[in-house]
């Protein structure tokens, strides 16, 4: 007999990592240490990728956010790590630091998955940026030629070649470009990992405590003051994502940044189905196959202040886009739609380094690559810690690039949308 139940999606609930990977169960501090070297504001990927990292350098860290580790933006990510699919005009020096921490990754994710003791879904089979019609040719040679040139690991394909990687993509499929550097991992899994990894290295990871405001002394930043009780520390970081211009860090640091809001949505695979092998690109959309048969559809980009509806339109657009590249999709179980702010610059790119307030460091900013730069994000502050300096691409995205002159900063954000 077959028994037949509701199923009911609430649109905006997120997917959330599987229950025994959840940081609450991570062996949290209940309350904030008085003192630490480092206090970390956020708990996303940025802050605790940091906080790992400089608890492993023997330091005393504590990372503070208002709610859930990860519940900003960083469960909301789709989890490519697409340096060369993401390129575009005029990105050079983005792609320095892409490409850093695309390949910082392979050790990044082998030293995490050891620590916490635990899988974060690493995929290698690389991405396939798809045309779905004779019409989109020419942009994605467009596309190509760009990667090209910038000396990228990609190679193009005829329509047939897709197919044949990917069988399951409609027939109209016209041409594509394999980027098989390009690999993903899964958020829901990277975070608890994090944290999991981090207060195993001794850090207190204190979830659920706003940070209100700084603590200065003598013209430097000396703590950060939580309801409860006061932290000092000889640096604090903000690593607030999305959330950086809230009235924490002193006004005087303008940090040119908005939300940009994505909604995507989670439908389920199975033998009947079948699920894509790559990250599919399309003009459109992305398709991101999990490891647990789930297939994430991203995303939209809207800029609409931190409005979080989801609406008729957006998912409209995923659907529409997975169905033009999928034609099994029709057959997919919706499990799960949402939307997440990304935390966006004036020219796209992370703010890195020094805030030009003693005792104050910055990495926000990151946009639609945080998961994609948080190993090369991690160095940079690890480095300006440990060595006073910031070596390599990194180097470039100070928050002082903003204070240049508008033919820089032209130079710097290129063409980039
Ligand atoms: C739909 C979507 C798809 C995406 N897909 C990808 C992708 O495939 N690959 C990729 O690389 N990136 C992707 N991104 C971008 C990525 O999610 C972000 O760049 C990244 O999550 C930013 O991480 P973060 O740690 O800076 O911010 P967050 O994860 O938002 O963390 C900041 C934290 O700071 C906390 N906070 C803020 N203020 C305070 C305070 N005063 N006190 C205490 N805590 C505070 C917040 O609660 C939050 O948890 C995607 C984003 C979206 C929206």
């Amino acid at each position: 007999m077959t028994l037949y139940t509701d199923r009911t999606v609430a649109p905006g609930e997120r997917l959330k990592p599987p229950a025994e990977l959840r940081p609450d169960n991570a062996g949290a501090a209940p309350t904030p240490p008085a003192q630490a070297d480092v206090a970390v504001i956020g708990a996303g990927v940025i802050g605790l990728s940091i906080a790992w990292r400089l608890a492993g350098r023997g330091l005393s860290v504590a990372v503070f956010d208002r709610a859930e580790a990860g519940s900003g933006t960083s469960y909301a990510a789709t989890g490519m790590l697409a340096a060369a699919a993401e390129h575009e005009p005029g990105g050079e020096e983005l792609l320095a630091l892409t490409l850093d921490s695309q390949r910082q990754w392979l050790d990044f994710r082998t030293s995490l998955e050891a620590d916490a003791n635990a899988t974060i879904d690493y995929r290698d089979e690389g991405t396939l940026v798809v045309a779905l019609g004779r019409d989109e040719v020419e942009r994605l040679r467009f596309h190509h030629e760009q990667q090209r040139r910038a000396g990228l690991n990609t190679s193009w394909l005829n329509g047939m070649e897709v197919r044949r990687i990917e069988p399951g993509l409609r027939a109209s499929v016209a041409a594509g470009i394999s980027c098989p550097d390009d690999h993903q991992v899964d958020p829901r899994r990277v975070v608890p990992a994090l944290a999991s990894a981090f207060v195993r290295r001794g850090g207190f990871l204190i979830q659920g405590h706003p940070v209100t405001s700084l603590d200065m002394t003598g013209g430097r930043v000396s703590g950060v003051l939580t309801p409860t009780r006061l932290c000092r520390a000889r640096t604090v970081i903000a690593a607030t994502g999305a959330w950086s211009n809230d009235g924490v860090l002193p006004p005087t640091l303008d940090i040119p940044m908005r939300p940009l809001k994505g909604q995507a949505l989670a439908l389920r695979t199975n033998r009947q189905t079948g699920a894509p092998r790559h990250v599919i690109w399309t003009e459109q959309i992305h398709l991101a196959p999990k490891g647990d048969g789930q297939l994430i559809v991203g995303s939209t980009m809207e800029d609409a202040g931190f409005n979080p509806a989801i609406t008729a339109g957006g998912v409209l657009a995923l659907l529409e886009g997975v169905h033009r590249a999928l034609p099994s999709s029709e057959e997919m179980e919706i499990e799960a739609v949402w939307s997440g702010f990304r935390p966006t610059t004036d020219d796209d790119a992370p703010i890195i380094g020094e805030s030009g307030i003693p005792g104050l460091l910055l990495a926000t900013g990151h946009h639609r690559n945080g998961i994609l730069l948080a190993p090369v994000t991690a160095t940079a502050i690890e480095q300006l810690i440990m060595d006073a300096a910031t070596s390599g691409a990194a180097s470039q995205f100070g928050l002082a690039r903003f204070q240049r002159d508008s033919t820089t900063m032209a130079q710097i954000a290129g063409a980039r949308r």
